[in-house]
């Protein structure tokens, strides 16, 4: 089987090698000049890792240790718990940098794998890809969009909503040096919010999130600390210990409408190519994980031809991806309200929750089991 995977995000890298070691031929397209782990880092759940296992992939995080320390939640600008994580909820988190996962990945991508840089995707019409240089690559039995949110596979598969703007954007870093921890998680104030995540250097990954009109111009980490160095302890000096030069900002955006199929034809779409979400669940990259641990499953099926696996693929991973991606949403939009009455309101009707209901729904979504080959 000849197989065209167009993108080199983790998407693309962890579908390449699955289907690479189930024995297809497998090209891999990426237009950058080269292949790396844009960002600072990423929480993977229970979900990514056994997606990760069933692809043979545990390893690239094998270095990623428990999060310590397993105080983690919610909290406001003062310090005050609004909910907690159980840590049995948390339990199987693992926070990497992004530079590292990739490398790894890249690294477990067999050799069997022609993964070409430089190589941008036009568009894609039945089994063949067009490049952006005007050569084509003809005869693919699946031709695999992991192209990202502004995917150029996308419109060969479903009419294109394009992407939509959150209302906020995201500063995040990972510091220059360890900072000690009591706690980790998420601070939430009026139309901001500021996350912190260990790494197990003790370096910390953090972001903030801030409410921002679209297309406006945003500042360097000067914006930053003076948002939130005031909040409690130890943020100022997360962001004091910051190099301005690892800061990265970007507008957060998603998928403007969910899509009403993955496939079409012999054309799948996976990672955000398929549903690009916000990141208010630290379910993106998990997902693309799924979605390339399931395909990778499905195509490698006895008894299943290439078409039954295509159709097989599309329907649970549309119902499972989209509802995270409207959960992620929903908690993005709650999370960024900015009157008083309203935060005043989020944060009692937080308190009150009871704190068992938020880790079902954190156990629901890493309640993920790869298709059983
Ligand atoms: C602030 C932030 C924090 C996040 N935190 C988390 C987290 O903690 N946990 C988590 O699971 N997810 C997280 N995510 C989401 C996660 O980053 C994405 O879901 C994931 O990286 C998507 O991977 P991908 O391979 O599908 O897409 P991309 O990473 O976008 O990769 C697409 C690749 O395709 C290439 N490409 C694009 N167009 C073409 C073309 N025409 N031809 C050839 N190549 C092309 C690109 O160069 C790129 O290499 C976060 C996202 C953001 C923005």
């Amino acid at each position: 089987m000849k197989v065209a995977v167009v993108g080199a995000g983790i998407a693309g890298l962890c579908t390449a090698a699955g289907l690479s070691s189930s024995g297809a031929e497998v090209i891999v397209l990426e237009r950058a000049s080269e292949v790396r782990g844009g960002g600072s880092a990423l929480s993977l759940f229970g979900n990514g890792l056994r997606a990760l296992e069933s692809l043979g992939l545990r390893s690239v995080v094998s270095g990623a240790r428990g999060v310590s320390p397993t105080l983690n939640g919610t909290r406001r600008p003062d310090g005050r718990w609004l909910t907690r994580f159980d840590p049995s909820a948390i339990e199987q988190l693992r926070v990497v940098r992004r530079t590292d996962l990739h490398e790894a990945l890249l690294g477990r991508v067999g050799s069997g794998v022609e993964i070409r840089t430089g190589t941008g995707v036009r568009e894609v019409r039945g089994g063949t890809v067009q490049l952006d240089d005007d050569t084509t690559i003809d005869g693919c039995d699946v031709i695999v969009g992991a192209d990202g949110l502004r995917s150029r596979v996308r419109p060969a598969v479903t009419h294109d909503p394009g992407a939509a703007y959150s209302g906020y954007v995201a500063w995040r870093a990972i510091t220059a040096r360890p900072v000690d921890l009591d706690a980790a998680g998420e601070t939430m104030g009026h139309g901001q919010r500021f996350g912190i995540a260990p790494l197990p250097d003790g370096h910390v990954y953090w972001f903030a999130a801030v409410n921002y009109d679209e297309g406006v111009e945003t500042g360097g980490i000067g914006e930053v600390r003076e948002r939130f160095s005031g909040w409690h302890a130890p943020i100022g000096e997360i962001l004091e210990v910051t190099d301005p030069a690892d800061v990265g900002v970007l507008p957060i955006e998603e998928l403007a409408r969910p899509l009403p199929t993955f496939v079409r034809g012999r054309c799948v779409l996976v990672g955000d190519a398929a549903h690009a979400m916000t990141p208010n669940l630290g379910q993106g990259a998990n997902q693309a994980m799924e979605d390339a641990a399931t395909l990778t499953a499905l195509l490698g099926s006895a008894g299943m031809d290439v078409d039954d696996a295509l159709r097989t693929y599309d329907r649970p991973r549309r119902r499972r991806t989209q509802r995270i991606a409207r959960q992620a949403s929903a908690i993005g939009k709650v999370g960024q309200w900015r009157s008083a009455p309203a935060v005043r309101l989020r944060d009692l009707a937080m308190r009150a929750a009871p704190d068992a209901a938020l880790n079902r729904q954190l156990r629901r979504i890493q309640d993920w089991q790869p298709p059983v080959r």
